[in-house]
């Protein structure tokens, strides 16, 4: 029975039972209709109204500005590795190609074609000589995402700032101090981009970085797939937010993206493809084109309206539960569910270690070895949590161990059931 377990899998992850319970009858009967959720068409009022109520849940948790543009995407996290070079660089390129116009059209007298040739070498100077992506490589996920600006750009452009296996043995687990940080000289990257949790390796940026903040810094752009909507954020430092829906907010199927509206057109547009493809820059997909889905309210293409709507409850229920609180009343249960579970873990050393270093920990991705890390003995830990109901433990296939995820629909009482187990594994009772 679904009331006898407790689970915490890293994603998909567990839904609130009362909204997975709505779900089932919405999937039958939409509204008394007599046709389902996933039957009505993304085009139809009760779609628009989904999508309004579902923006206007985490406009009011996030206290998103009114200079942000919430979209809904396919493609997941990992589409949004990809989405955010093509639509960043994409900005880039045509503000230096706006720049390079005004410029020499002041001070040449070259017009028409002799112009542009002129525009478009000093254009292609620049994204030689300065067009350069600073990635904050932290865990397996940002990890990927620098990989994915390497394959898409290439390595040329790609900075790594920092590389946190490089102060830690080879292994993930720590974020050196932003004085080791090598940004682009003068920080001049035309965007930072890091993970704020990272879910496989449990590492989490305790807040935000404080070299990224000012009007000089680069544009910044955080992966918040599985810390989204656990904590306050102020979301104005950042240019780009993005997650997918399926740890904290929803099922597997949307990406959330909040983007600051400078970005889109009519302040920023995006360079056209002809001059893209003459710099041999890459072209993004139409669906993953950030002004083409925000210019259609998320309904470019055909949306999985149920997703939203599923995300849509899940906030909804999260803006009645914590009131005027908001988002922090969620951060301060999922601070407390994460205190009590590493404060169980580091009362017995001899059978405990902590894989993250304390200053770094994840509150949503608790990781941990048992025994020293023998593997026969964390499979014994795990059969005998699995006895008692508390699923999902297993850690992620790449680097073994233990994974307690304490994503939002994770309740107290679970985290407390965990907290036992541990205590009696421990001590043998
Ligand atoms: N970023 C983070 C932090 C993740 O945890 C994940 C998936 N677990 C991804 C990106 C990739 O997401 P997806 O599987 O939706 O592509």
């Amino acid at each position: 029975e679904r009331s006898d377990v407790h689970y915490f899998g890293a994603g998909p992850a567990p839904l609130p039972s009362a909204v997975l319970e709505r779900a089932s009858q919405a999937l039958l009967n939409y509204k008394g209709q007599g046709v389902g959720i996933c039957e009505i068409s993304h085009r139809s009022a009760d779609a628009n109204e989904i999508l309004a109520d579902a923006k206007a849940a985490l406009t009011s948790l996030l206290d998103i500005p009114e200079d942000y543009e919430i979209l809904f995407l396919q493609g997941g996290g990992s589409g949004e590795f990809s989405a955010v070079v093509y639509n960043l660089v994409g900005v880039w390129v045509e503000k230096r190609r706006a720049q390079a116009e005004k410029d020499l059209s002041a001070s040449t007298d070259a017009k028409g074609e002799a112009l542009e040739q002129k525009i478009f070498e000093r254009v292609q100077r620049e994204v030689k000589e300065e067009l350069r992506l600073d990635y904050l490589v932290t865990g397996s996920w940002s990890l990927k995402a620098s990989q994915e600006a390497s394959r898409l750009i290439g390595a040329e452009y790609v900075n790594v700032a920092v590389d946190s296996r490089k102060a830690n043995n080879g292994k993930f687990g720590v974020i050196p101090s932003e004085s080791d940080w090598k940004p682009t000289p003068g920080n001049k990257a035309a965007f930072t981009y890091f993970c704020d949790n990272e879910t496989v390796d449990g590492v989490e940026f305790p807040q935000f970085p404080k070299s990224l903040e000012g009007a000089d810094a680069p544009w910044v752009v955080a992966d918040m797939s599985s810390n989204f909507i656990s904590r306050k954020v102020d979301v104005s430092k950042y240019s780009v937010i993005f997650g997918g829906a399926q740890k904290n907010v929803g099922n597997a199927g949307i990406t959330i993206v909040i983007v600051k509206k400078s970005l889109l057109p009519p302040a920023s547009p995006q360079a056209a493809p002809e001059l893209l493809r003459r710099l041999n820059l890459p072209i993004g997909p139409i669906v993953f084109d950030w002004p083409t889905i925000a210019k259609n309210n998320s309904l470019y293409n055909t949306l999985p309206i149920f997703d939203v709507w599923i995300a849509g409850q899940v906030m909804s229920d999260l803006v009645s539960t914590y009131g005027a609180k908001k988002i922090a009343g969620q951060g301060e249960i999922s601070a407390e569910k994460a205190n009590i579970i590493y404060g169980t873990l580091e009362q017995y050393p001899n059978v405990y270690k902590v894989v993250p270093d304390k200053t770094v920990r994840s509150r949503m991705n608790i990781c941990f070895r048992v025994n020293g890390g023998d593997e026969e003995k964390e499979k014994t830990f795990l059969a005998g949590a699995q006895k008692i109901g508390l699923l999902g433990l297993k850690g992620h296939r790449s680097v073994g161990g233990i994974r307690a995820s304490n994503y939002n629909a994770v309740s107290l009482d679970g985290a407390k059931k965990l907290v036992t187990y541990l205590e009696t594994y421990a001590t043998g009772a």
